[in-house]
């Protein structure tokens, strides 16, 4: 029987002919190899007699894609509430920040049954879903009532929630529901499969076999898909600019921390820059020069708990550089803006050491880019949290309690002074798992497992 076509949603789209960063191109290929569709959210906010329109196809070749657009009402209730408000503060373990509100869940769910209409007139049969991320948590459910029986995959890109924080969320009674109207739910780790298995058994799901679950009616499998980068791509682009480092104007000898994250309270950041304020004031030789390049965009500042995280750092920043700042030298650089991937990989290329120290990652993909663009013969050091999800396969990394200031300052004076020969040993092994689960490896496999051509991953 020949393959059906492929048909991917994703909350936003690429709009430019040839896209660029690692998922969208790894899909890109995906879809160019077999041929499909694309769906996604264009961006633009329209009134509400403009977003009845439907889709509008953006490309037609080598594959289709179509974007459909959101009302003002929907961006707020769906997008920034909802989605970023309600289910990635649950998802990152913070219900501290969790935001109530019964109209947000309300739109929220109109906009998946919207959604699920639009798909409903561009599926084919024999086609095959792959729906991307917590925005379309609902979707396969409300695709199902609407008569679409193809395969439905799901990924999920963020960490699964703790079973014990589900009851924060008052729509978790439906969530049996939403997860299992897919036939396979990818996560990023092991551990975030055994919290779903968790939390689906303890809500009436039936554990059958390793991954395989029954819920009423419906079967479907969980397992861990680990995401990767395109490692060759990001390889190239560190060498071809491993001058990057020299717009920093370092002194001889000063060394190069660096931090990359989008501005998410998920990151650590406020604990990071502690941390690094600590190991200045206890670093062994006054005489060292070690500076901390930040480099963290904002995101999504219209919602209400990322306004305090940049005051808060713009705080510590202030505190620490006034206490260990010299007439040349500026302890902690904070970037706030987007820097360009190939300026990015020289600058990663020329760190000593890379903090990758969120609270809380579905996977972390700094901390792989950070490992593809060192020079193996003296490569820099990476210190990982506990909490990546790429802490699962990056075991060679200096791992580190991100909550706790003393020891990632412990972690960051190691890395400082750790001999050529360990930084070569941790950067091969690190490498080797970076390739074992690249980018292509992660679609080859989740495709091949949502068409049941090969068994599911273990977990
Ligand atoms: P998240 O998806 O939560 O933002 P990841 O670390 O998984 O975190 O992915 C972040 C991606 O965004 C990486 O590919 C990284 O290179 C890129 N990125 C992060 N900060 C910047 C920046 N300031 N400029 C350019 N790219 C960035």
């Amino acid at each position: 029987m020949e393959e059906g076509r492929l048909i991917v949603v994703s909350n936003r789209i690429p709009t430019e002919a040839a896209p660029s960063g690692g998922l969208v191109v790894a899909l890109h290929d995906a879809l160019k190899e077999r041929g499909g569709v694309w769906i996604g959210n264009s961006g633009k906010r329209v009134y509400p007699e403009e977003a009845a329109h439907g889709l509008t196809q953006i490309a037609k070749t080598p594959y289709e894609r179509y974007s459909f657009d959101l009302t003002e009402e929907e961006h707020q209730g769906f997008y920034l509430g909802y989605a970023n408000a309600t289910l990635w503060p649950l998802f990152h373990h913070r219900t501290d920040l969790l935001a109530v509100d019964p109209d947000q869940a309300r739109v929220y769910r109109e906009v998946n049954d919207r959604v699920a209409g639009l798909i409903a007139e561009v599926v084919q049969p024999g086609d095959v879903l792959w729906v991307h991320d917590y925005h379309f948590l609902p979707l396969a459910e409300a695709l199902r009532k609407r008569g679409v029986m193809n395969r439905i995959g799901f990924f999920l890109h963020i960490p699964f929630p703790n079973p014990s924080d589900m009851p924060a969320l008052p729509e978790r009674k439906q969530m049996p529901d939403w997860l299992s109207s897919f036939d396979l739910i990818g996560l990023q780790t092991r551990r975030d499969v055994s919290n779903a298995l968790d939390f689906l058994r303890d809500n009436g799901a039936e554990i059958l076999l390793r991954g395989k679950m029954k819920y009423q009616d419906r079967t479907f499998e969980i397992a861990s898909f680990p995401i990767g980068i395109d490692v060759d791509d990001f390889v190239e682009a560190a060498e071809a600019h491993a001058d990057s480092g020299e717009h920093l104007r370092l002194s001889p000898g000063e060394r190069l921390v660096l931090g990359v994250d989008r501005l998410d309270y998920s990151k650590g950041l406020p604990q990071r820059f502690a941390a690094f304020g600590e190991y200045l004031s206890h670093r062994p030789d006054p005489q060292i020069r070690a500076t901390l390049l930040q480099i963290a965009p904002p995101s999504r500042e219209d919602v209400e708990a990322y306004k305090d995280i940049r005051q808060e750092l713009e705080t510590i920043t202030g505190r620490v550089n006034g206490e260990m700042a010299e007439l040349d030298w500026t302890p902690i650089r904070y970037i706030r803006r987007n820097i360009e991937r190939e300026i990015l990989a020289g600058l990663y290329r020329r760190g000593d050491a890379c903090l990758v120290t969120p609270l809380a990652d579905g996977m972390n993909l700094v901390a792989k880019e950070f490992v593809a663009a060192q020079d193996g013969a003296d490569p820099g050091v990476l210190i990982l949290s506990h909490f990546a999800g790429a802490a699962e396969q990056m075991e060679a990394a200096l791992m580190v309690n991100p909550y706790d200031p003393g020891e990632t300052a412990r972690a960051i004076e190691q890395a400082l002074s750790m001999p050529l020969h360990e930084r070569q040993s941790r950067h091969l092994s690190l490498m080797q798992s970076i390739r074992e689960t690249d980018i292509t490896w992660w679609t080859r496999t989740y495709l091949a497992a949502l068409q049941q051509k090969a068994p599911v991953a273990a977990n």
